[in-house]
């Protein structure tokens, strides 16, 4: 029997409750919508990590994020990955992502791959207000909200009226670039595809290993103009849309102020999904024309989900694992399959890369974290769910070293409970714990009482002391060492200073 191929599909900020086939009403998925009808939908996908630099580990090596120590980022230069271990079958691999720099090869994302396309040095040409910042020697954004600040007291009332014309005015005297594909940060899902169907019509009948990674729901929001059309929206001019980037990126305002915008930014996001949609259509349509598709497992996710005030946040800041940020869409397909109700237990992302391999009929590595949950997802069967998040409260640059060694952050999610524990940062000590009964309150608005539920409490908490423990006896110390070289040897070239991240 032939070797099944696989392709990853994998889109930034993709929370579970904005597409289709996991009940959103808007139509943003139309095509996954139908595609999920013969597919099997996982419905509590949870990632290890969040936002993007601690998600990744588990779902291209099956490893937890922090596993190597809060200080290194990435992958190990030699570790294995679904990528290598397909490599080693025999596998065609390439890798086409839309210029996210946390997955690029300097965090050790190119292993395993032949091809390997970060599209980073495809800078964007500077924005007219960058520009703008450039002859004026600074950030008009930042010296607007630091104005702000300063003046609003003395308006009283008034304050929020003058703040807010005063806004308008420096939005107006920017020149604004003439069409939202200007101001696009990130290359649209459209260009990525292209490049995937070049490289599907160049490996013949190999089987293949692709991985595609899409920034189109990413902030700031620039959706394509023939999506928002898809979508029945309203056009929206460029000065619209740069509009409502620049006021969702103030710093100086509470989430009252943000709300009164919260849905037009939302349809933004929403159109950039709705791209992904269209262009998955086309990748499909285009491995069906090429006779491949009928021997492809297609695996359809996100890295993490994005805050729209649902706790007052907004984007993806890795401080909280709130259920907006964690649960992610999972779609698998594969040929000759059926659509199965899949249980509803947390299915850890850790899990994905066996399950992938398994679905293929390759062994997964030794040291891979996650076990194959193929044979449960095929038959419909129960599973036990835990599902284990870390993350590093306020690290929103991890280019900075000193960072990533703020406090940890963890949840142990349940089918019903979740545990969140925050660390300090020097000694690791557990300082809050807060639990959640999400049958009871599936928002997270109200924790429980410390003297609730203290079986389930006791019982979570000693999963993450053990899931602790592992991490600090088995750490690979030879993948850690490599991994903190190659980082020593990149600062020396650029120091960390100079890097300057647009996404996360
Ligand atoms: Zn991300």
């Amino acid at each position: 029997m032939k070797q099944k191929s696989i392709v990853l599909v994998t889109v930034d900020c993709l929370r579970a409750d904005h597409v289709g086939f996991m009940g959103y009403e808007r139509p943003t998925t139309p095509f996954l919508d139908s595609l999920a009808g013969e597919s099997l939908v996982v419905p509590s996908a949870i990632v290890a990590g969040a936002p993007t630099y601690y998600s990744f580990p588990a779902i291209l090596a099956s490893r937890y994020p922090l596993a190597l120590g809060r200080d290194v980022l990435g992958l190990g230069p030699d570790e294995p990955t679904l990528a290598s271990t397909l490599k080693q079958a025999g596998y065609a691999t390439a890798s086409f992502g839309a210029a996210n720099p946390y997955i690029s090869a300097r965090f050790g994302y190119e292993h395993g791959f032949d091809t390997f396309r970060d599209f980073l040095e495809d800078e964007p040409a500077p924005l007219p207000e960058e520009k703008a910042n450039a002859a004026s020697g600074g950030g008009w954004s930042s010296r607007l909200n630091r104005g702000l600040q300063k003046i609003r007291p003395a308006f009283g009332p008034l304050g929020n009226v003058y703040d807010e014309l005063y806004f308008e005015y420096c939005q107006r005297v920017t020149p604004v670039a003439d069409s939202l594909d200007a101001l696009r940060r990130f290359p649209a899902a459209d260009v990525i595809v292209d490049h995937a169907c070049t490289w599907l019509a160049s490996v013949g009948d190999a089987p293949f290993f692709l991985w595609l990674h899409l920034m189109d729901p990413h902030s700031p929001y620039y959706p394509k103009e023939a999506a928002l059309k898809l979508m029945g929206q309203t056009p929206v001019t460029p000065y619209r849309a740069r509009y409502l980037n620049s006021f969702w990126n103030r710093s100086d305002l509470g989430p009252r102020r943000f709300a009164r915008h919260r849905d037009e930014v939302v349809a933004l996001y929403d159109a950039g999904v709705r791209w992904v949609d269209v262009q998955m259509a086309r990748l499909v349509e285009a491995l069906d024309a090429s006779s491949r598709w009928d021997n492809c497992i297609f695996a359809f996710t996100a890295d993490h989900g994005e805050e729209f005030l649902d706790h007052g946040g907004r984007y993806h800041p890795p401080s909280r694992l709130m259920e907006e940020l964690i649960h992610v869409p999972l779609l698998l397909r594969v040929p000759g399959g059926a659509k199965k109700d899949v249980a509803k237990s947390p299915f850890s992302m850790v899990h994905l890369a066996p399950t992938l391999l398994d679905a293929a009929q390759l062994p997964a590595p030794t040291g891979f974290e996650g076990r194959s949950h193929w044979e449960q997802l095929r038959q419909a069967a129960s599973f036990d769910g835990v599902a284990i998040s870390e993350s590093v409260a306020g690290c929103t640059n991890p280019f900075r070293p000193e960072h990533r060694m703020g406090p940890r952050v963890l949840s142990v999610r349940e089918s019903r409970f979740k545990l969140v524990l925050q660390f300090d940062a020097v000694a690791e000590n557990l300082m809050v714990e807060t639990l959640y009964d999400l049958d009871a309150d599936p928002g997270e608005r109200a924790p429980l009482p410390p003297a609730a539920q203290k079986p389930v409490r006791r019982r979570l908490l000693e999963i993450a002391r053990e899931h602790l423990r592992r991490s600090r006896e088995q750490r690979d110390s030879r993948t850690r060492l490599q991994a903190r070289l190659r980082e020593l040897r990149l600062e020396w070239k650029k120091p960390a200073d100079q890097a300057s991240p647009v996404a996360s």
